[in-house]
């Protein structure tokens, strides 16, 4: 139409899957007029006795730009409240062996992600989605089967004696939201051809617990940070929650965990690995959370298309589960339901908004799909890599100070912009050439006016580090002091950078 809506009347939409990306797309349609039932496998969350049913997941999860912005378009005002119980981190906080911890800030420009509660965040979704009268949530249901010529789903309901009785539904739009084990996607899979790749990578996750200070119940960590102990084959990871206790996940290889038998073991190892988690989370909390809790599979999968014509479509989790390294799958969810309505309100056709749908997401989530695996390198190992941090404090040195460059990080296009993801990695490796150009300059410039690092030149803490180019010439920091090889450079936004001699 001239304004821009759509010229098909909202319809019937039946939503498989109540999790967080499938709760999001139940109000953006409602929110548009569409007619919405929900089905969700599992009982209502919100009724205690049923969260233990959903241990397959985190507890807390970092929320950033993406995901606040899919929030934030369909409802600002639940969005302000829902970020209100999240814990803002600012940085990585990296944990040496020997108990030391160095900060990260994530950006120069002081943008930060944030920790949530995952139950909380999808309690108020569904709370909000109970004040709809338009809105129809039903639990305990499981989808069977779709015939998609017939618009039809058949649900196996799960009833109170234990029996189950098949449901039959009928709908226009069929949204599979049902996670990286998606049914909606296998019954798609009769009638289109779609491509399907899955990875199951060889580490495991399991969580543990650091409570709060026993004594004055506060924080025993900075808050504000994600804590992670990188060591190389394996890390340790630590996410604020709101009463005061870190969740921390321990991503490790599956041979490593089967050679951890017994508490003794496992003391053993925490001692030699994460010597400060022994004393934070206390002995007996190690073992009970280790015995207790599941060594979960991490897996990464891709498909294409995410729709058929105009009765179907897949979005979060199952289509894009991705490895949790770049805190993005949940992001990326909350930002399809985004652009999939866009589709539906400006194309001309329903059929049209999906074949666009798929047309833009798919190589956006591939690249993002691809980072989180790649993320994970880096998360256990590149980053205690002086060439990693060299490499990041410059390219934040010139986002600073040079904005003229349009340099920005990697990270920081991810988590604190809505450009598109493909776009992002266009950027990154325009950037990376011009940078490739510039960095001949920006050492010479640095390591001259620093006294020639590793050559016949001593040169003593407090002097300047100067970048130069022809654009101009500017402080980047301070040699702070030299030992064990490594000139360390306190950069002017506080970071700290080490550089090896020579
Ligand atoms: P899910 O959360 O899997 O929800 C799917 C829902 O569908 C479930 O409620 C399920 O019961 C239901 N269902 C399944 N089958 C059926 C069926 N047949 N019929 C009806 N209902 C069905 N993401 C981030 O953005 N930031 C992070 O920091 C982050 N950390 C993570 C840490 C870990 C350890 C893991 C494993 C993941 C992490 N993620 C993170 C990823 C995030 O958890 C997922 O991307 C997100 O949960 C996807 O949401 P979803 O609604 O698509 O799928």
């Amino acid at each position: 139409s001239s304004d821009g809506a759509t010229i098909y009347e909202p319809q019937k939409a039946v939503v498989i899957g109540a999790g967080p990306v499938g709760s999001l797309a139940a109000l953006y349609f409602a929110k548009g007029g569409w007619q919405v039932t929900v089905y969700e496998l599992r009982g209502d969350l919100r009724n205690p006795e049923n969260r233990s049913l959903n241990f397959t997941k985190s507890i807390n999860l970092a929320i950033s730009e993406r995901g606040i912005n899919g929030l934030r378009t369909v409802d600002p005002e639940l969005t302000e409240s829902i970020l209100e119980e999240a814990i803002p981190m600012h940085g990585r906080m990296i944990h040496d062996k020997k108990g030391r911890q160095s900060s990260q800030k994530y950006d120069v420009h002081k943008r930060f992600i944030r920790s949530i509660d995952r139950s909380g965040l999808n309690e108020r979704l569904l709370d909000e989605l109970d004040r709809m009268n338009n809105v129809e949530l039903k639990f305990n249901h499981s989808l069977k089967s779709l015939s998609l010529e017939k618009n039809e789903a058949v649900f196996e309901r799960r009833l109170g004696s234990g029996d189950y009785e098949n449901v039959r539904v009928q709908a226009d739009l069929f949204i599979g939201a049902d996670g990286a084990h998606s049914q909606t996607r296998r019954q798609m899979m009769k009638y289109v051809r779609l491509n399907y790749s899955q990875e199951y990578i060889d580490s495991l996750w399991c969580e543990f617990t650091i409570p709060p200070h026993p004594e004055t119940g506060d924080f025993q960590l900075d808050p504000n940070h994600l804590h992670i102990w990188p060591r190389q084959k394996f890390m340790f990871i630590a996410l604020p929650n709101q009463d005061r206790s870190f969740t921390c996940t321990l991503f490790m290889p599956e041979d490593m965990f089967k050679d951890i038998v017994g508490p003794e073991a496992l003391l053993g190892f925490f001692r030699k690995e994460f010597p400060d988690v022994v004393s934070l989370a206390g002995e007996e909390n190690l073992i009970g959370d280790y015995l207790k809790n599941q060594k979960l599979p991490l897996i990464s999968l891709k498909c294409n298309p995410y729709h058929y014509r105009n009765k179907c479509v897949i979005l979060g989790d199952a289509s894009h589960a991705m490895v949790p390294f770049y805190g993005q799958g949940m992001n990326c969810g909350f930002e399809d339901v985004r652009v999939l309505w866009e589709h539906i309100c400006n194309d001309a056709t329903l059929t049209e908004a999906l074949d666009n749908y798929t047309a833009e997401r798919h190589p956006d989530c591939v690249v993002i799909n691809d980072l989180a695996m790649n993320n994970y390198v880096e998360m256990r190992a590149s980053v205690t890599s002086s060439s990693y941090l060299l490499k990041k404090h410059f390219q934040e040195f010139l986002y600073s100070w040079f904005p003229c460059f349009g340099v920005r990080t990697l990270y920081s296009m991810i988590s604190f912009s809505n450009i598109r993801y493909s776009e992002v990695m266009k950027r990154v490796k325009r950037q990376e050439r011009v940078l490739g150009a510039m960095g001949t300059v920006i050492m010479l410039g640095a390591t001259g006016a620093a006294g020639r690092i590793g050559f016949d030149v001593v040169i003593h803490t407090n002097t300047h580090v100067t970048f130069t180019n022809s654009a101009g010439s500017a402080e980047v920091g301070v040699v702070k002091s030299f030992s064990g090889g490594q000139y360390t450079i306190e950069l002017k936004n506080g970071n700290h950078v080490s550089v090896p001699e020579g």
